[in-house]
């Protein structure tokens, strides 16, 4: 979406499901004679489900709206049309994956079969984010294919997202030998691929599944229990952070958590 009123009534959307505040807007007073001053602002009430207009109350509460809380928001810069970097410069997800397929930023390179760019199409209104390719990943070079990508597959399903329809990625895009974590310098060498491809999709809501892709979007150490149930922000977009699908095959109690937190992100993408 490009039209900056669309953008804005977008954004004023999540606001009033996030129980935002009322909106302000400084109206010129059209008096003859006045013209040339601002009238009283109007305040246009953005009311919150489940809350009575007039309200006193400014404090964001979980549950009024059946919302999370607001929590991290990072901003980091977007891409400068002048830039000479060729990431900065892709156009399309294509090119993006093109220059991946290339990339010898990092050691992770070394032992790749295939690099993993992400797939799914560039209107995706959900891009989903793990943390790096395994072994049948790095075989087929798609993302969440092997066991923990079937699971997402379901859990996308069971809230009426085929996958087809969903940029899937990870932060990484060379599988980490062993399926180690991938270390702070592989993930800085990677990370501007995932900043463009994000830029190029403009999803309306973004998923972080597991530590490592939480943290890395948010710029934050915080541990992936302190970063769900609240919704943060990248670059204004909305972020969920859950567990990751490898971690939910590994203790199935963490599976009812998770469906809550996707359902948070399915009535963002509704809003
Ligand atoms: N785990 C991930 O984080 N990504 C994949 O693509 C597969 C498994």
């Amino acid at each position: 979406m490009t039209d900056g009123r669309a953008l804005a009534i977008e954004y004023l959307k999540q606001q009033r499901l996030l129980g935002g505040n009322d909106v302000v807007v400084p109206t010129p007073d059209l008096r003859p004679g006045l013209e040339n001053q601002t009238a009283q602002p109007t305040a246009i009430e953005v009311p919150t489900p489940g809350v009575s207009p007039g309200r006193t109350d400014t404090t964001v509460t979980t549950g009024a709206s059946g919302m999370p809380n607001a929590g991290i928001s990072f901003d980091p810069p977007s891409a400068d049309l002048f830039a000479t970097d060729p990431i900065q410069q892709a156009r399309s997800l294509a090119d993006v994956a093109t220059l991946i397929s290339a990339c010898h930023r990092c050691r992770l390179c070394d032992a790749r079969a295939n690099t993993v760019p992400g797939e799914g199409p560039t209107t995706a209104r959900l891009v989903v984010i793990g943390e790096g390719p395994g072994r049948t990943e790095d075989e087929t070079g798609r993302p969440f294919v092997g066991r923990a990508g079937e699971l997402l597959t379901k859990i996308l399903e069971a809230i009426k997202l085929p996958r087809e329809q969903v940029f899937i990625c990870n932060v990484v895009k060379c599988r980490p030998p062993e399926n180690r974590l991938p270390q702070y310098d592989e993930i800085a060498a990677c990370l501007p691929f995932l900043y463009r491809q994000i830029e190029i999709v403009k999803p309306k809501v973004i998923l972080a599944m597991g530590g490592t892709a939480a943290q890395t979007l948010l710029n934050t150490k915080q541990s992936l229990g302190a970063l769900r149930n609240q919704v943060h922000r990248f670059r204004g977009t909305p972020v969920i952070v859950t567990y990751h699908p490898a971690a939910l095959l590994r203790n199935p109690h963490w599976k009812r958590p998770t469906w809550d937190d996707v359902r948070i992100a399915a009535r963002l993408l509704d809003a």
